[in-house]
């Protein structure tokens, strides 16, 4: 099974060096370049669906929340420790990357 891989930034995708870092993980699996602010997602609490730059964002926690902007509810969670990273939706249906309509 090939992995799943997304890159992205906090300062546009375009930028070359992501792009070579896309080139370079090509051989582990299907690669995804996206800007995640823009990104959809679907809270489990409320039904609301947001892009994720509106949600609002707890960082200064040991890691990164992300909460629905309606309800509160905790939609992801960022942690990590030494050289891993871990992310999980507690209260996510679905989170969506790309242009909507574009398909
Ligand atoms: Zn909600």
């Amino acid at each position: 099974m090939a992995s799943v891989i997304l890159v992205t930034n906090d300062d546009g995708i375009h930028a070359q060096g992501l792009s070579a870092l896309a080139q370079a993980l090509e051989s582990l699996g299907e690669v995804f370049v996206d800007e995640m602010t823009s990104a959809r997602i679907a809270c489990e609490g409320c039904g609301s669906v947001e892009s994720v730059g509106a949600e609002h964002a707890y960082v200064q926690a040991p890691g990164i929340v992300l909460r629905c902007t309606h309800c509160d509810s905790a939609l992801l969670v960022m942690t990590r420790t030494g050289s891993r990273m871990r992310i999980w939706f507690p209260r996510s249906r679905w989170l969506e990357t790309g242009e909507p309509g574009n398909d």
